[in-house]
C-alpha cells in the first residue's frame, strides 16, 4: 500500500499482520484481538466567549479482553477517528506485552489545547467527561483515562471531580482515571514515569553488547549522543533523566517552534529553563537554529540515539533513507510508520518500539 493513503491504523494493523503468525493462534481467535470492539464519536457543545462551538470527540476500547481499559485522552486538532483506533489498538498490546491486567482504550478531543483559556479547557473536559459518564464509558472497573498529548494532571483532576459529581457514591470513584496530581489521589512519580519508562528501556537495550556490535556501538549509555523531537511531558522527562542518571550527551532538540543543534552537547534541565523564560527553545546560547519550516529536519542529523516523542508518523518512506541514528527509541506512539519501518529494519537500524518502551505510565 501506498504511504500516503496508508493510515495509522492501518500502519498498526499491518505490524500485528507481519507478527501475529509468529503466535500460533487460530485466525479467528487473531481477528478478535485486531478488532477495534467499541468506537463512541461525539459532537457535543461548549460556550466559547461568545459563541457555541461544536467540539468532536472520540473514546475508543479496542480490546475488552480485560477490563477496565485503559488509555490516554489526547487534546489535538489531528484527532480523528482513525488516529484514536490506532492509540487504542497499540494500548491493549502495550498492557499484555508488560502484563497488566487492561484492555486498551484511548479518547480524543479535536481541539488545540494552546488556543484555548485554563477556564475553556475546563468547560470541554468537563463536558467531554459527562458524554462518557451518560454512555457509560468511564469508571473505575469500565474504562480508565489518562493523561496523553495535549493534555496533563490538571484535566485529569476536572474528570475526577466531575466523575465524584455524579458518581459520589462510589469508593472508588478516584479510581476512575489515573495521572491526577498527587494531592487529589494521583501517585507520586507518575508525571515521571513514561519517560523514565523509557530511558529504563534504552538502557537496557543498550546493555546488549551483542545487539550493539551489530551496529557498531559500545554496550551502555555514558557518552551516546541523543536528539529529541518533541519537549512535553515524555519528551522532557527522557531527556533528563537519560542525562542525569545514563550520562547521555543531547546534541539536538526539535520542537514546534523550530529545532537547535549543538554538538557539544545541550543541558536539558537549562534548556527546559531558557524555553520557560523565552517561549522557545530557538536562540539557546552556543546552538545552531533550524527554523520552523525545517524542524523536522533534526531527525535527519547523525546521534546514537534518535528519540521522537511528540506524534505518530514522522517517519515515513519519505524521509527513512535519510535517517542516520543508529538506534530509534520510539518514545511517542507510532512514531515510525509501518513502510518506514522496513527500510529502517533493511538498513541496520536498531528500533525500540512504542508498545514495549513508553509502557512506563
Ligand atoms: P505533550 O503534549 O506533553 O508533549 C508533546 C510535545 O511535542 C509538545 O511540547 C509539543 O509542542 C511538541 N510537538 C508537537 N508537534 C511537534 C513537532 N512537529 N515537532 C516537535 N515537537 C512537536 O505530550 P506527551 O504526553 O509527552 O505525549 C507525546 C507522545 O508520547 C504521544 O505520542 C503520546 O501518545 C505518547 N505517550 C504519552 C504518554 C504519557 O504518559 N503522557 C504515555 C505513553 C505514550
Amino acid at each position: 500500500m501506498s504511504e500516503k493513503i496508508m493510515s495509522f491504523f492501518a500502519s498498526v494493523e499491518q505490524n500485528f499482520n507481519q507478527a501475529a503468525p509468529f503466535t500460533g493462534q487460530p485466525a479467528g481467535l487473531l481477528e478478535q484481538i485486531r478488532s477495534c470492539n467499541s468506537v463512541f464519536r461525539m459532537n457535543f457543545p461548549v460556550k466559547i466567549g461568545d459563541e457555541v462551538r461544536v467540539i468532536e470527540a472520540y473514546r475508543v476500547q479496542h480490546s475488552h479482553h480485560r477490563l477496565p481499559t485503559k488509555g490516554g485522552i489526547r487534546y489535538s486538532n489531528h484527532v480523528n477517528q482513525d488516529e484514536v483506533m490506532a492509540l487504542a489498538a497499540l494500548m491493549t498490546y502495550k498492557c499484555a506485552i508488560v502484563n497488566v491486567p487492561f484492555g486498551g482504550a484511548k479518547g480524543g478531543v479535536k481541539i488545540n489545547p494552546w488556543e484555548f483559556t485554563p477556564d475553556q479547557l475546563e468547560r470541554i473536559t468537563r463536558r467531554y467527561t459527562f458524554e462518557l459518564i451518560k454512555h457509560n464509558m468511564i469508571g473505575p472497573s469500565i474504562d480508565v483515562p489518562a493523561p496523553d498529548y495535549g493534555t496533563g494532571a490538571r484535566e485529569m483532576a476536572w474528570i475526577y471531580d466531575t466523575y465524584r459529581a455524579f458518581k459520589g457514591n462510589d469508593i472508588d470513584a478516584a479510581g476512575c482515571v489515573t495521572g491526577k496530581p498527587v494531592h487529589q489521589n494521583g501517585v507520586n512519580g507518575r508525571e515521571e514515569a513514561t519517560g523514565r519508562g523509557v530511558y529504563y528501556g534504552i538502557r537496557e537495550c543498550l546493555n546488549q553488547a551483542d545487539d550493539m556490535k551489530k551496529i557498531g556501538l559500545t554496550p551502555g549509555t555514558e557518552g551516546k549522543t541523543m536528539i529529541i523531537q518533541g519537549l512535553g511531558n515524555v519528551g522532557s522527562f527522557t531527556g533528563t533523566i537519560s542525562q542525569d542518571e545514563g550520562g547521555v550527551k543531547i546534541i539536538g532538540v526539535g520542537e514546534v517552534e523550530g529545532a537547535i543543534y549543538k554538538p557539544s552537547g545541550i543541558d536539558i534541565h537549562d534548556l527546559l529553563r531558557f524555553r520557560k523564560e523565552t517561549g522557545s527553545i530557538l536562540n539557546y546560547p552556543g546552538a545552531t537554529n533550524i527554523p520552523k519550516e525545517q524542524r523536522d529536519s533534526i531527525l535527519e542529523y547523525e546521534c546514537d540515539i534518535l528519540v521522537p516523542a511528540a506524534l505518530e508518523s514522522v517517519i515515513t518512506k519519505e524521509n527513512a533513507d535519510r535517517i542516520k541514528a543508529k538506534v530509534i527509541a520510539e518514545a511517542a506512539n507510532g512514531p515510525v510508520s509501518a513502510p518506514g519501518n522496513e527500510i529502517l529494519v533493511k538498513k541496520g537500524v536498531f528500533i525500540i518500539p512504542d508498545m514495549f518502551l513508553n509502557a512506563g505510565g
